[in-house]
C-alpha cells in the first residue's frame, strides 16, 4: 500500500511567500482591469467624480489613464517575476545580477532590479 504524503511538495519553493504575493497582485490587477472595462461602458463620469471639480474632470480622466498604464506595467512585471520564479532566476537583479534583498522584495516582489539599478532606470540611465 502506498502512503499518501500530501504535504511535501509545497515546501520546495523558497520564494513561496513572494509567489503568493505576486499571484495576489496579479489577480488584483486583473480585477481592476475588468472594472476599468466595465466602468468605460457604464459612463465613468456618473457619480464617482462628485468630489472633483467639473473643470478638473478632463485632467482626472488623464490621470486615470496614466494610472492604468502604471498598473499595466506592474502586471507585466508580475508576469515576468512569476516566470523568473519558474526558471530559478527570481530575486536576481536582471541588470547587474546581484541578489535582491528580502526587504525590497517584500515591498515590491515583482521588481526586476536591485535598488541601485532601479535608480539608474528612473534616471533613464539603464
Ligand atoms: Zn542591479
Amino acid at each position: 500500500m502506498a502512503m499518501a504524503k500530501a504535504k511535501t511538495k509545497s515546501k520546495s519553493n523558497p520564494f513561496q511567500e513572494y509567489q503568493e504575493a505576486l499571484l495576489q497582485k496579479q489577480t488584483q490587477l486583473h480585477d481592476s482591469f475588468q472594472r476599468d472595462k466595465a466602468a468605460v461602458k457604464a459612463q465613468p463620469d456618473d457619480g464617482i467624480q462628485d468630489l472633483a471639480d467639473k473643470a478638473a474632470s478632463a485632467y482626472s480622466k488623464e490621470l486615470n489613464f496614466s494610472l492604468s498604464d502604471t498598473e499595466r506595467n506592474v502586471l507585466v512585471l508580475v508576469d515576468e517575476a512569476l516566470a523568473r520564479m519558474k526558471n530559478g532566476d527570481f530575486a536576481v537583479c536582471q541588470n547587474c545580477g546581484v541578489t535582491i534583498g528580502d526587504k525590497r522584495l517584500k515591498a515590491i516582489p515583482w521588481t526586476p532590479h536591485c535598488i541601485d539599478c532601479q535608480e539608474l532606470q528612473e534616471q533613464g540611465m539603464l
